[in-house]
């Protein structure tokens, strides 16, 4: 982690500026998972314990210009019941009235503005939109992490115009991904699966020379059948990513792991009749869901073995059942082995929950598209413009 946190500037009496990522899944004004303001709980305590005024920024879903249902005023409720203390809404995030109203918060209050994707300004980074948001604060911290791929106003912009730093939760995910990248506890083991190659090809590529074993499942694991020469039925092919998948099995050798056997069905759909088949042979008709029980059982004594485990991807359709299996018995070997195991955000976040493992990783990221290009050694502009440490 070579950049500076909110660990080292100074924040006593000071308004901090602090991006957040409370994009919330909301229905009829009710939030169905509040697990991201949670996460930026620590942040928020740690400036409110000592003395800064913290002055709260997001977005929330793709508003097309202002449009009440993605209000961030629902997340100041849940935030205040969550902190046990008012939080102060401001139903804009630019201008000069928000720039009096910071100016008048009592000291360490707690503020959230209003959704800054309101304004089409956010997303094309325009530098007036980010000095003007600039303006709420004497230092700004960013801690959203899942939104720290992309180069806009609240993220990268406004960074240029005030100290700025990560936040807690900023700087839990860099220290796990970074270390996985940099400096692995070995074994290193990553586990890739999800639908297609292509949205991979960037982390295999990254990923193969450091790890010592590569795992492939879920629907990605069938273009690299395919390529070793095998029929796959009708399971998930991408076909633009063959040569690719062909590339990497003359590279990687015996580091990477396929599928031995597959669960398939005649289509994808709960309780759809299965059969477990050897992957060399998946009937014409069929397509393949999950990884069968025995390539369960190789990965998972593959995962036993490592100090270090990066999982991208669930192994299987695993929103639908029985297709959740493979996944299933793979958390619980990684669970099991101790080993420091961090999971990228985005569906595999959610496989874990579902199947409740989410308490027994050790970190599970925030960040779905982040984390993805994280693990392509991309840098990422949110964190780029944070000061060196
Ligand atoms: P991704 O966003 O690329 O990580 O893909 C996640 C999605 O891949 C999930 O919705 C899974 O249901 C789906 N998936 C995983 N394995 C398969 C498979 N064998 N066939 C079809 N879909 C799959």
């Amino acid at each position: 982690m070579h950049k500076k946190t909110v660990r080292d500037v100074d924040v006593a009496n000071k308004r901090v500026l602090v991006r957040v990522d409370f994009n919330v899944p909301i229905r009829n004004g009710q939030i169905s998972d509040d697990r991201r303001i949670r996460e930026a709980l620590p942040t928020i305590q740690y400036l409110l314990d000592r003395g800064a005024t913290v002055i709260l920024m997001s977005h929330l879903g793709r508003p097309k210009g202002r449009d009440p249902e993605f209000s961030l005023r629902p997340v100041a409720e849940r935030l205040s019941q969550l902190l046990g203390r008012p939080v102060h809404f401001f139903d804009d995030c630019i201008g000069e009235a928000v720039e009096q109203g910071v100016l008048n918060l009592p000291p360490n209050a707690v503020a959230l503005l209003e959704n800054v994707r309101f304004y089409p300004q956010e997303e094309a980074n325009d530098p007036e939109f980010a000095r003007a948001l600039a303006r709420l604060g004497e230092v700004y911290v960013n801690d959203a992490f899942g939104s720290a791929h992309r180069a806009h106003a609240s993220t990268e912009g406004v960074a240029h115009h005030l100290p700025a730093v990560a936040g807690l939760l900023m700087e839990k995910e860099l220290r796990y991904l970074g270390q996985a990248l940099t400096d692995p506890e070995r074994p290193f083991v990553a586990i890739l699966g999800g639908a297609k190659v292509h949205d991979k090809i960037g982390v295999i590529r990254n990923l193969l020379p450091k790890v010592d074993k590569l795992l492939v499942g879920g629907g990605m694991a069938f273009t690299f059948l395919k390529a070793q020469g095998y029929e796959i039925g009708k399971s998930l092919l991408d076909a633009e990513s063959l040569e690719f998948a062909q590339q990497m099995l003359q590279q990687a050798g015996d580091k990477l792991l396929l599928p031995v056997d597959v669960v398939v069905a005649p289509t994808l759909e709960p309780n759809a009749p299965t059969q477990t088949v050897p992957a060399s042979q998946i009937p014409p008709e069929q397509m393949g869901l999950d990884i069968g029980p025995e390539t369960a059982r190789q990965f998972g004594e593959v995962v036993k073995t490592a100090r270090t485990v990066v999982w991208n991807g669930p192994l299987g359709a695993f929103e639908t059942p029985p297709f959740e299996a493979g996944t299933r018995a793979v958390l619980q070997a990684v669970a099991e082995s101790g080993a420091i195991a961090i999971l990228g955000g985005g569906d595999t976040a959610a496989a874990a929950e579902q199947l409740g493992f989410a308490g027994k990783i050790t970190h599970i990221s925030t960040g779905g598209g982040a984390a993805l290009e994280f693990l392509e050694g991309r840098v990422l502009p949110g964190v780029a413009a944070l000061l060196d440490a």
